[in-house]
Formats: C-alpha cells, sequence, structure tokens
C-alpha cells in the first residue's frame, strides 16, 4: 500500500491523462450525466470512454472490493480520489440508482451469487436500475405497501403496482419491497427482490412532472414470474434491507445541497443584474447570496466531518436524516436565487435563448427534492425522535 500523498499524485497524473477535456466542462444538461443501461445511447464519444476507462480502473465504485468491479481502495483513498476529480473538474462517469443505493444494500445483504451476478454489471454501467416502493397510499408510510408476492415452488409470482418510480421506462431492473405475508404486522411481511424490467407482466406508465418532463412512471405488476433465488435476505426480513438502503438514498439526496458542479450564483447573477464598483449592482441579491454562500459552505463541511464520522464508525444512525432535510431545502433555496439571479431569461419556457426554459424547469423540479427519498416532514420527525430525543407523536 502507497502513502495518500504519493497515491495522491498517482491518481492526479492517471485523471490528467485518461480525464477528456469535454468530460472536464461542467454537465450543461440532464443529458450530460451518463446513467448508462441497456438502453442508454452515449451523447458523445467522450462520455463512452470516460465511462469505460474509469469502470476498468475500478473507480466508478472506488471502494467496493475488486471482485465485485471496484478497486477496493481504502475510505481515505477514496476521499482523495474525489477531491482530485473535484478539483480536476472531472464529472461522474457514472450517475446510478445501482451504485447509490442497490450496491450497498447488496454488499451487506446480498448472498454471493447475487453480488458476482449484479455488482459487476452495476460498477460498468451495463444494467440500470430503478426503485420499487412507493406505492398509492403507501409513501411516507412505506410499510403499508400492498404489491403481493406469492411464493409457488420456487417462484414468486408479483402483483400489484408501484407509484412515483423514477426511470421505470428505462430501467433494465428494479428493486422492490413485496408483501410476502399479508397476515404478519406490516413491518414483518415485507421482502426485497430483485427482477429484471423486461419480465412478462411488468409494465410501465409514464407520470409528467411539473417540469413539464416525465422521468418518473406509474409500474404494473400482473402475474410476474420472479424465480426465488431472486430474494435478498430472508423471506418476510426485507424491512431492514428497505431501511438501510434509504439511509444510502438520503445521503445521496442531501448530497445535492453541497454539490460543487455549477456556475457560481455570482457569477450568474452578474450576467443578469452588472456590476458596480466592481461588485454586484442589486444589494439585496448581494446579501441573499452571501448569506446562501455562507450556509453552503458550512453545509458541505458538515457533509465531510458526517463523512468521517461515518468512516470512524462514529455516526449517528439517523444523521442521514438531517443531511437529507438540510441538503434539499438548501438545493430550493439555490433554486429560488438562481431564478432571482438569472433575470428575465429564467421567465422563458420555451424557446432557444433559454435552451427550452432550462432554469426554470431546474426550478419546478428542485421542488420535488423535499419530497423524493421521504419528505422533510417525515425526515424533522425522524430528528425530533431520533437525535433529539423527543418523545414520538
Ligand atoms: C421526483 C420524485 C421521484 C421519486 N422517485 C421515487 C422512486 O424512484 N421510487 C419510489 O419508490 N418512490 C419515489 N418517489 C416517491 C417518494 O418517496 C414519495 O413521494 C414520498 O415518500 C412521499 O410519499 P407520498 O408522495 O405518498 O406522500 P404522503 O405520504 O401521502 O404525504 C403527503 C404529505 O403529508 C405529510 N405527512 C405524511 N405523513 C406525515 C407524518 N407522519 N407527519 C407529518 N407529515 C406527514 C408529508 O410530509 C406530505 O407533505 C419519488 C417522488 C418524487 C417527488
Amino acid at each position: 500500500m502507497v502513502d495518500l500523498a504519493t497515491f495522491r499524485k498517482e491518481v492526479h497524473a492517471w485523471l490528467e491523462q485518461n480525464c477528456l477535456p469535454e468530460m472536464r466542462q461542467p454537465a450543461a444538461g440532464d443529458e450530460d450525466y451518463c446513467w448508462g443501461g441497456r438502453k442508454w445511447k452515449f451523447q458523445s464519444d467522450a462520455q463512452r470512454r470516460w465511462l469505460e476507462r474509469m469502470a476498468e480502473k475500478g473507480w466508478t465504485v472506488p471502494d467496493w472490493p475488486k471482485e465485485y468491479g471496484g478497486a477496493g481502495l481504502t475510505k481515505e483513498e477514496t476521499k482523495v480520489l474525489r477531491q482530485e476529480m473535484r478539483a480536476l473538474g472531472c464529472r461522474s462517469p457514472l450517475d446510478s440508482f445501482g451504485i447509490w443505493m442497490l450496491g450497498p444494500a447488496l454488499l451487506r445483504y446480498g448472498n454471493e451469487k447475487q453480488k458476482r451476478e449484479h455488482l459487476p454489471r452495476i460498477a460498468r454501467g451495463e444494467i440500470r436500475w430503478c426503485q420499487g416502493y412507493s406505492e398509492p397510499g403507501a409513501g411516507s408510510d412505506l410499510a403499508s405497501l400492498q404489491t403481493r408476492a406469492e411464493l409457488r415452488g420456487d417462484q414468486f409470482v408479483v402483483n400489484g403496482s408501484k407509484i412515483w418510480t423514477s426511470y421505470a421506462d428505462e430501467a433494465d431492473w428494479i428493486f422492490c419491497l413485496v408483501r410476502t405475508d399479508p397476515n404478519a404486522p406490516k413491518h414483518e411481511g415485507i421482502s426485497f427482490l430483485l427482477f429484471d424490467m423486461d419480465s412478462a407482466g411488468v409494465s410501465t406508465k409514464p407520470i409528467t412532472l411539473i417540469s413539464g418532463k416525465s422521468p418518473f412512471c406509474q409500474v404494473f405488476f400482473d402475474d410476474v414470474i420472479v424465480p426465488k433465488e431472486n430474494l435478498v435476505g430472508q423471506i418476510n426480513q426485507g424491512w431492514e434491507i428497505a431501511k438501510y438502503l434509504l439511509t444510502h438514498e438520503r445521503d445521496m439526496i442531501g448530497g445535492m445541497g453541497s454539490a460543487s458542479d455549477h456556475r457560481s450564483l455570482g457569477e450568474i447573477a452578474v450576467n443578469a443584474v452588472g456590476e458596480e464598483h466592481g461588485v454586484l449592482a442589486d444589494t439585496m441579491l448581494r446579501g441573499q447570496i452571501a448569506a446562501f454562500e455562507i450556509d453552503a459552505w458550512a453545509f458541505r463541511l458538515t457533509m465531510e466531518r458526517a463523512g468521517d464520522m461515518a468512516r470512524a464508525g462514529q455516526a449517528h444512525p439517523a444523521i442521514s436524516s438531517l443531511l437529507k432535510y438540510y441538503g434539499t431545502e438548501l438545493n430550493k433555496r439555490r433554486m429560488e436565487l438562481v431564478m432571482a439571479a438569472s433575470g428575465y431569461e429564467a421567465l422563458e419556457w420555451e424557446g432557444q435563448r433559454s435552451r427550452d426554459g432550462k432554469v426554470a424547469r431546474a426550478w419546478l423540479r428542485s421542488k420535488a427534492n423535499s419530497i423524493e427519498g421521504g419528505t422533510s416532514e417525515i425526515q424533522l420527525n425522524i430528528i425530533a425522535k431520533r437525535i433529539l430525543g423527543l418523545p414520538g407523536v
């Protein structure tokens, strides 16, 4: 093992050599984020090559073991890699629910066969996953879910429906919560199943978001046959896996509050409002942006501290709720300021100049941040009960 300073130098040199210039530009739109999967069409040759090079190195999932497609890096080495990528402006080679959510759950709860089958394909961006949790009537109260999986011999027969399933129509496989014992107390009759979205009996219907886009769906299961071996963990004990996966989802969503890959608010505002004596002409906006930047900086440091505590095994188990709550509220605040700072262009919904209302649509999309992955109210309930120790209602 090399020391961290040497490792940093090696990482820096490798990234300099292998991260193509196009992949060092900030993403200009959704299409610049690579999601992989059987249906994925690369936006450019550079996007494809960047993914291939990083996957070959094991750096799409640097801290996963080598046998599952990772590079087996320590937590400290992983942090160095991320710091160097940020310093050089390298884009993420692969965005994926497989990496952020399913992977950590499989590493902990999957059996060897499941790990070897699914993790390397996630790491290489070959299979895209969606999350089948929410149902009509089972969102915040997720354990009320009704989708039924009946064990018949060595296979499950799945019937029911899911809702708000992000990218279900583009995903290849689904990780899905199903009820396997309708008579048990609600948390105790749930199992965690994996299956191919191309299975007979699976269909999807897109739902349009307020932003005018349609990245999520209602999903229907009609006598879908799933081999018993696709059950993760024990039957009727999926709730524990579901909760563990949710902490990773919340960390991922909360992380958007500390994202540093977008243009600075000051830069956006100067373009629209102009400067006076070397500072932003609008004093009110200037104050709001300064206050936001201070809070965003403090949040980035809090994220980093939470990461270090997690690495040391000292993080509070409910910290992801705190980060999810603050990170998403911060991102919504940022988007309000982007609207204010962008001038009249931000009001345009269609047209070339505004790239089809990019700002307005992103602002509207941000409204969902404090709903997806568990609402802000639910996170506040968890913080009140589990972190502050207040009595439950
Ligand atoms: C953009 C987006 C993408 C999503 N992607 C996915 C996905 O890929 N897969 C998936 O499974 N789900 C997904 N979801 C669903 C998401 O997890 C749910 O919307 C969320 O958990 C809230 O559930 P609900 O919509 O049923 O609202 P409800 O649970 O009906 O809540 C309605 C309102 O009541 C409040 N409320 C409910 N219970 C309480 C309580 N006990 N105390 C205080 N207030 C309460 C809520 O905060 C909310 O304001 C997505 C949602 C969005 C918006």
